[in-house]
């Protein structure tokens, strides 16, 4: 007697399987079904909706703050750098490319990095280092160069206790939602099959195919993709990823509300925006680093009350304003900022440890896992 599950026709034999649902996962099956038009494609998700970053994000379209670039240049050679910010780059160049601005509601008003009176030296370095960035840059961002100094903006945008900033012109910020909701569409046009609420509890290599054994019942593909960002170590315990919480809160409407733009303070331990006349704010993972390995979506108290501190004190200060909204959601960090895109066994690959960039690096990571299974 076959059950429900074993007579649907759905899911018959899979050709690729994408765990998990978020920017890399959606990305790599897109890029999957141009590549192979009849195979039959299935992306499964835990839960509801994606519910890891990718609809949690800050929507900021970043590829690397000066100071932060300025410290990774300590750690790797110098073109190694580049090469990181150059990838970002070209990342969000795809995801514009494969949604369009306006899906996305893309904004290319610029970020900034705000440094207070206690980080002196540390903008003096990166104002050291600014030309240097400027010129390697030039050769794949065309246009005007793409950090300078905005010191004299900071009144501009209501700031207090920022003692320097530096300007970024190649930035933006986009709708996350939207992102995702045309992500979504697009897949679901593509005669992508998308199972929602349904934990993956284990895969199994058969040598020939993977069982992907779920409580409803078990699916065979002939490939399977994991893409579960900050939730790998679940089937890959050796990989060096680990979950990292981050929170985030956004204000009631402002009408006086002078800050546009992305902003970064602490090494991009905070971050601001505006989301038309509210302010979203989030970060403070170095205030416990610890307790933020989680995959727990609950926000602190500590945290959440130092992210109101900073916004009475420094951002909005003088404004009157509510708390409407508090979130957090789970990133995939590790030692090396790079993504991790391989191939672990002959039917099983992986695309995950996006950082906080995986606006930027998402699409390519897609692409790039995709390229790897229909090459094998
Ligand atoms: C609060 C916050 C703010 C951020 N801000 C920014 C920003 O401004 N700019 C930026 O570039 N990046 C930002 N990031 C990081 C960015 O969102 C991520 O790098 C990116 O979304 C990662 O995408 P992903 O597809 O790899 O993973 P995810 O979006 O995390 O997708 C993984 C999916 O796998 C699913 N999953 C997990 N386990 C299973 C299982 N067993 N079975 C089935 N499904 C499973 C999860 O539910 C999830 O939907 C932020 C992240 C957070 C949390």
């Amino acid at each position: 007697m076959f059950s429900y599950w074993e007579q649907s026709t759905w899911l018959e034999k899979i050709d690729y399987c994408i765990v998990g649902s978020g920017i890399v996962g959606l990305t790599a099956a897109l890029h999957l079904r141009r590549k192979a038009p009849k195979a039959r494609i299935a992306v499964i998700e835990r839960s509801a909706l994606p519910n890891g970053a990718s609809t949690k994000n800050a929507g900021f379209a970043c590829f690397g703050s000066l100071s932060e670039l300025v410290a990774d240049s300590r750690k790797m050679p110098f073109h190694e750098v580049i090469q990181l910010i150059e990838k970002r780059y070209n990342g969000f160049q795809l995801l514009r490319s494969e949604l369009g601005d306006a899906a996305i509601e893309l904004e290319l008003c610029g970020g900034y990095e705000v440094f207070r009176h206690a980080e002196k030296e540390s903008y003096e370095d990166a104002f050291a280092f600014m030309e240097q960035f400027n010129r390697a840059l030039k050769e794949f961002i065309p246009g005007e160069v793409v950090y300078s100094d905005a010191t004299y903006r900071i009144g501009e945008m209501g700031l207090k206790h920022a003692e320097a900033m530096v300007f970024n012109r190649a930035e933006g910020q986009i709708n996350t939602g939207k992102m995702m909701d045309a992500l979504i569409r697009k897949v679901q046009q593509s005669n992508i099959t998308m199972l929602f609420g349904l934990p993956v509890l284990e895969l199994v290599d058969e040598g020939t195919q993977m069982q992907i054994i779920t409580k409803e019942g078990s699916i065979k593909a002939s490939k399977v993709v994991i893409a579960t960002n900050g939730f790998a170590s679940q089937f890959l315990p050796e990989l060096d990823v680990k979950p990292a919480r981050a929170q985030v809160l956004v204000t009631s409407e402002i009408n006086d509300l002078q800050l546009k733009g992305t902003f970064h303070l602490d090494e991009g331990y905070y971050y601001f925006r505006n989301v038309g006349k509210r302010v979203l704010l989030g970060g403070g993972r170095n205030l416990d680093f610890e307790g933020e390995t989680t995959t727990s979506h609950d926000v602190t108290l500590h945290i959440q009350e130092n992210l109101e501190e900073l916004l009475m004190e420094m951002i909005l200060p003088g404004k009157k304003y509510t708390i409407d909204y508090r979130w957090a959601g789970t990133m995939g960090l590790g030692d090396e900022k790079r993504p991790i895109v391989k191939q672990i066994s002959p039917n099983l690959f992986c695309a995950v440890r996006m950082g906080g960039m995986g606006v930027a690096l998402g699409s390519s990571t897609g692409k790039e896992v995709a390229g790897l299974v229909l090459a094998d």
